[in-house]
This record gives structure tokens, C-alpha cells and sequence, in this order.
């Protein structure tokens, strides 16, 4: 983990959060490669979920809502919150289900002085206008899904859908989490990408299970997508008991991250739980009426989510590769932040140095590229391997003869000659594959 971490900084991937002020602990800012991985998982995840089905559309709904929403949801009473043990003497507070009141506080080793568990709310609180006062309260939301619960009506009517049709929706979420760690892990401020799947009232326990079904395979094909390896993934069947408050099915989907088997997406069956109390609180008809039979009845919902951070954690850790000579991130092409590199033999040699501009400045049409002048060949490619640059495109002496380049991989390290001009066909075919 420690070289991911590093390696993350030293490339600039992910940065401390706020470092020249001494950093906050538990932020991270990503930085010029970090966005574009983060992009392209988000984009590569609205490609599949939203342009290339018809029967879900995205949002993006705002951060701030009207605090009622979080009453209706359920995230402003017990439900959202953890119960904490405070240490007397240092004030660490702790999960209360992750420590033994026996046991000396991990902070201060003081023996078994802590407080009785109290809940803690996970929303963060904020004011709305110059006074801050009780009236003007408001939260930042700690999931995207409330979002889509409260446009229901507003995209059923403008998009015109019939069930079972989706809202999906990528954007910020933020958690007073109690234990934060683990680099990008758990963060108090994270992405998320959510789907929230309606489907008609189920008449039996099969009929909600079919489309759940349908989504656990769709979560498996995301993970392949992205380049996880199934064996690293355990699909844990979440008990009643440790369900959240709105969910009759839970599948955790985990993955063997460095520091231990931990959740990267889930899988609920939120039932109807939102939209009837959303209904109740607001007053507004949230039902839906079929339009063949001309019932009415309020959806049930089938959520998939994702987390945007843990997906580019887990897609880091298992990328990266080292051996005797050189590290490199075996990142899949189309997430990998540059495509293509590209280099003159010799910094020095104007004519290389033209012509290898001009091959960089036709491919940066098409693709995320990158242009390098700087050391020998070799440590070049080092650099581009490190940051899982997939192809390195060298313009050389032999170049200004034959109208061809050298095409390096970055996994084989084998060397092909291409012709200039079919170059950008060339990539097109590579990302394809
Ligand atoms: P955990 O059990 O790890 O706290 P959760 O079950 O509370 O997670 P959900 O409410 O299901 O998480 O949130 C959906 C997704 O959002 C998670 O699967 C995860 O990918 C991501 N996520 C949740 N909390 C965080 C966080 N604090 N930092 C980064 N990502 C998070």
C-alpha cells in the first residue's frame, strides 16, 4: 500500500489534501493523472449504464436538498448513525463496535476508560444564510440516491419511461466517517456512482428477484470492465440484521484490497421504503400508473452502487506491478490517463523533434497523449510505465526514411514499426480490443 501511495503522490495521481498547510488528515486532492483516471472510470460507467441502454437517464441533482428529504429518508434519526465510545482521558472516539471497553484506548493506552456508546450522526451539518441559527440548518447530502428519489416524478413525466426504467447519477457524497483511512478508502468526502432501478410493485418474492439478478451480473460485468480479477472479489450476503434500515436484500460486493477484504460496491433492494415515505412527507402523489392496465401503485427500487474513489483504489492496487528492472501499471487502456507517449530519439535533433511534433499534435485529436523529450529512451519508457501509459511512439533516424515509428508496449515491452499515417487507425484497433 505504502508504494501505491507513493508512487500515487511522486506521479501525481493523488496529492495530500491541503498539504503546504500541514495537510487535513484523511483528505486527498487527485491530481493531473488522478483526474483523468477518475474520468475516464466515470465516463467509461455512463457510457455502459446510461448511453448504451434505453431505459435509464442520468441526473445531476444539487448537494444541498431541503432538510425534510432527510427526514423522510431516515438519515436524521438513528438509522444513519454509529454508536461512539469517547476515551475520557485523550477524547479519541471510537466505533463502538469496533473496540473492547476492557481493552486500553489505541490512542493513548489508557485501560478501559471510555464513555458509554452514544450515537453519532454521519451527516455533515452546514447553514444556510448569514445567521446560524436552528431554522437554518441544512446537510450535505451523505448519498447521491436521494436525488433521484426526489426527481422521480419530474423524469418519469419528462423522459416518458415506463417500468421498469433507472435514474442514474455520479457526483460527491460526504460522511462524518468515525474511522476514515486507508489512503482513498473511506474518505469524509467521496464519489459515488448510483443507479436507482424502478421496478413494478413486486405480486411475489421472485418478481423483485429476477431484476436483482440482472444486477448482480451487471455488477460482475463492471468489475471486468474495469480489469478487477474475479478472484479477488467475494460477494457477501449482507445478514438482516446489519442491513441498512431500508433494505430487504443486500449484497456487499468486496475486494482483496492490500489492507484486508473490504466492500468496494453494493447491491440493496430498497423496496419502496423512499418513495412512500417521500410520498407522506411531502404530500405529493409519487405513484405511478401503468399504461396498460391503469393501476397505481408507488415503485419499488433495485440500487447498484458504486464508489468512485474505491473502484480507482481497487484498480490501482491491482495494476501495479514491479520487478527486477522497472515498476509498471498494467492499467487497462481505456483508463490509463495517457494513451500514448511520444518522443523524439534525441531532444537535440530539430528535424526529430518536427516531425515527431507534428505525429503528437494529429494524434492529440483522437487521444489523451503525452509528449516526452527529457533523458534517454529508457527512461522514458521507465516514466510512461509507471504511470501505465499503454504505447510509447518513438520518431527516429530511420523515421525520415521509411515514414515509420517505433510502437513500444508497455506490457510486453516489445517494439513494432507502424506507418505515420495509419497510427491514429492503429490506437483506434488497440482500444477496441
Ligand atoms: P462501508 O460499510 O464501507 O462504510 P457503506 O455500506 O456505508 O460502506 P454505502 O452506503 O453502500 O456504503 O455506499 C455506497 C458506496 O459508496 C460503497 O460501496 C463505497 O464504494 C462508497 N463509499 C461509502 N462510504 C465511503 C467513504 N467514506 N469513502 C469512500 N467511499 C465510500
Amino acid at each position: 500500500m505504502n508504494k501505491i501511495v507513493s508512487l500515487c503522490k511522486r506521479r501525481g495521481f493523488v496529492f495530500p489534501g491541503s498539504e503546504i498547510y500541514g495537510g487535513l488528515a484523511n483528505s486527498w486532492d487527485y491530481g493531473p493523472l488522478g483526474v483523468e483516471l477518475k474520468n475516464n472510470i466515470k465516463w467509461l460507467w455512463w457510457k455502459r449504464f446510461v448511453h448504451r441502454r434505453g431505459d435509464i437517464v442520468g441526473i445531476d441533482s444539487a448537494i444541498i436538498m431541503n432538510p425534510k428529504v432527510w427526514e423522510a429518508s431516515g438519515h436524521l434519526s438513528a438509522g444513519f448513525a454509529d454508536e461512539l465510545v469517547e476515551c475520557r482521558h485523550c477524547h479519541a472516539r471510537y466505533r463502538a463496535d469496533q473496540i473492547d471497553l476492557k481493552d486500553a484506548c489505541p490512542n493513548c493506552g489508557t485501560k478501559g476508560d471510555f464513555t458509554e456508546p452514544r450515537l453519532f450522526n454521519l451527516m455533515f451539518k452546514t447553514f444556510i444564510g448569514p445567521a446560524e441559527e436552528k431554522a437554518d440548518i441544512a446537510y450535505l447530502r451523505p448519498e447521491t440516491a436521494q436525488g433521484m428519489f426526489v426527481n422521480f416524478k419530474n423524469v418519469l413525466v419528462t423522459s416518458r419511461k415506463t417500468l421498469p426504467f433507472g435514474i442514474a447519477q455520479i457526483g460527491k457524497a460526504f460522511r462524518n466517517e468515525i474511522t476514515p483511512g486507508n489512503f482513498i478508502f473511506r474518505t469524509r468526502e467521496f464519489e459515488q456512482m448510483e443507479i436507482e432501478y424502478f421496478i413494478p410493485a413486486p405480486k411475489n418474492e421472485k418478481a423483485w428477484g429476477g431484476y436483482f439478478d440482472q444486477w448482480r451480473k451487471e455488477m460482475f460485468a463492471w468489475i471486468k470492465e474495469i480489469g478487477l480479477d474475479y478472484g479477488k472479489i467475494h460477494e457477501m450476503e449482507v445478514p438482516a440484521g446489519e442491513r441498512a434500515h431500508y433494505s430487504k436484500r443486500t449484497i456487499d460486493f468486496e475486494y482483496e484490497f492490500p489492507f484486508g477484504v473490504k466492500e468496494l460496491y453494493g447491491l440493496a433492494y430498497r423496496t419502496d421504503f423512499d418513495l412512500k415515505n417521500h410520498q407522506e412527507k411531502s404530500g405529493q402523489n409519487l405513484e405511478y400508473t401503468d399504461p396498460q392496465t391503469g393501476e397505481k401503485y408507488i415503485p419499488h427500487v433495485i440500487e447498484p452502487t458504486w464508489g468512485v474513489d474505491r473502484s480507482i483504489l481497487a484498480v490501482l492496487c491491482e495494476s501495479y506491478n514491479e520487478d527486477a528492472e522497472r515498476i509498471f501499471l498494467k492499467l487497462p487502456p481505456k483508463l490509463a490517463p495517457y494513451k500514448i507517449a511520444v518522443f523524439p530519439l534525441l531532444a537535440n535533433k530539430p528535424a526529430l523533434v518536427e516531425f515527431a511534433e507534428k505525429i503528437y499534435n494529429d494524434l492529440r485529436r483522437d487521444f489523451s497523449v503525452v509528449w516526452d523529450d527529457r533523458g534517454n529512451i529508457g527512461k522514458r519508457y521507465y516514466a510512461q510505465d509507471e504511470i501505465g501509459t499503454p504505447w510509447c511512439v518513438t520518431f527516429d533516424f530511420d523515421s525520415l526514411e521509411d515514414k515509420k515509428v517505433t510502437v513500444r508496449d508497455r506490457d510486453t515491452m516489445k517494439q513494432k514499426r507502424v506507418a505515420i499515417k495509419d497510427l491514429a487507425d492503429y490506437f483506434k484497433g488497440k482500444l477496441s480490443e
